[in-house]
């Protein structure tokens, strides 16, 4: 069998029993979300992002469920992407939003998927590979309104408006991408959507996209023809330091391997970074930062940076103690009554009221960081498909 055959049979999910960790994904829920979306922005079209592999939680479950929720327009980052995708979802618009090289050319064609144009020299070679094919396949032109990653500056979209209402260079989408739409008081949020709705007005006729999911959350102006929500479909949420308006999506559990008693002194963990200030209990989790909880999240070391993670148990909230390593987390269950817990448990890490912002917070970094690095040593269960 090819390499490329026998890959996807290699990244199974392994079976409950035969590994330490849990994630549980709801499908419902990401559906939910994505028609909570809608109705926010209206009669603007909701298209999902699924890049990153459907932000870790698997492409081809997130992207069926959606492309059979009636979705029709889905982002990804590489071609490798999208053919897994059109593999999923044959009819959908699929854009590749790290744009076009010549190489790259038939496997646009071979897999229906339409380039995001990043660059002049990127039309330039669109422009050539589309003629010397007659292929008339699509394509979105990025504009950079202030994002300074990548895109066409204004001034060169804006020169090449008239061109793309005369000859056909097949352009089916003008998009930009707002730098800080999740601090909507932000001023680039409102010069961006300045700068993008002088320039849309120059591209008559082609539908125009500029919101994120936290730029839904700006309100009309941002929402334009058509949305690109990832996170929020996800759980994320959107509007920071607000209510979350999504649903979770994402459960994350360990099972306890075994309890251990330590006596006042006594350290826990590699570099002994964590000393009992009293006797206490510790539960030893199956799960260490290869399935993707931070490191960063551990306790004590941090100090006065802020709370370390924790995970529920019974009910409760109980703290990391010392590092986490890359199987195992230790957990302070001193303060659960004796006989509550038992080995072969579950503590929750995400879920059961602790949010991925909440473990993202823990470890300094956001919940789109916490869900793409969600391993796929866990077991995997897909709930409301
Ligand atoms: C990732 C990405 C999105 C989705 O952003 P979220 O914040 O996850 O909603 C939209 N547009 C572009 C260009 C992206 O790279």
């Amino acid at each position: 069998m090819a390499l490329a055959e026998a890959l996807p049979q290699t990244i199974d999910a392994p079976s409950g029993p035969e590994t330490g960790g849990t994630l549980t994904i709801d499908l419902a829920a990401i559906e939910a979300n994505w028609r909570m979306l809608c109705r926010e922005i209206r009669t603007a079209e909701c298209a999902a992002v699924v890049k990153a592999n459907g932000y870790g939680l698997g492409l081809e479950a997130v992207a069926g469920k959606l492309d059979a929720a009636g979705c029709k327009t889905f982002f990804v980052a590489d071609l490798a992407e999208a053919r897994r995708l059109r593999a999923t979802a044959g009819n959908a618009v699929i854009y590749v939003l790290s744009g076009f090289v010549p190489e790259s050319g038939e496997a646009f064609i071979d897999i229906a998927a339409r380039p995001v144009i990043n660059s002049t020299t990127e039309l330039a070679e669109w422009d050539a590979f589309v003629a010397q094919r007659n292929w008339r396949g699509g394509a979105a032109l990025h504009v950079d309104t202030g994002m300074n990653r990548l895109g066409i500056p204004p001034d060169e979209a804006a020169a090449l408006a008239p061109r793309t209402q005369t000859e056909n260079h097949g352009i089916t989408l003008l998009m930009s991408h707002l730098a800080c739409a999740e601090t909507p008081a932000h001023p680039l949020n409102a010069a961006q959507i300045r700068a993008f709705t002088e320039l849309r007005a120059l591209f008559r006729g082609i539908p125009a996209s500029l919101a994120n999911s936290s730029g839904i959350f700006l309100g009309d102006s941002a929402h334009c023809d058509m949305a690109r929500p990832g996170a929020a479909l996800y759980g994320v949420n959107p509007t920071p330091g607000r209510p979350n308006p999504m649903q979770a999506v994402v459960e994350l559990t360990g099972r306890i391997l075994q309890i251990r008693s330590v006596e006042k002194g006594t350290t826990v963990g590699y570099g002994a970074t964590w000393t009992a200030k009293r006797a206490a209990r510790i539960a030893v989790v199956a799960l260490g930062y290869a399935d993707g909880v931070p490191r960063a999240a551990s306790g004590a070391e941090r100090g006065e940076r802020g709370q370390p993670g924790a995970a529920q148990i019974a009910g409760q909230s109980c703290p990391v103690v010392g590092r986490i390593s890359m199987d195992l987390i230790c957990l302070d269950i001193s303060d659960l009554s004796e006989g509550v817990v038992h080995r072969g448990d579950a503590a929750t890490f995400i879920g059961d009221g602790i949010t991925i912002d909440d473990l993202a917070a823990a470890a300094g970094t956001i919940g789109y960081e916490v869900l793409t690095h969600l391993g796929l040593r866990c077991h995997r269960i897909y709930r409301g498909g």
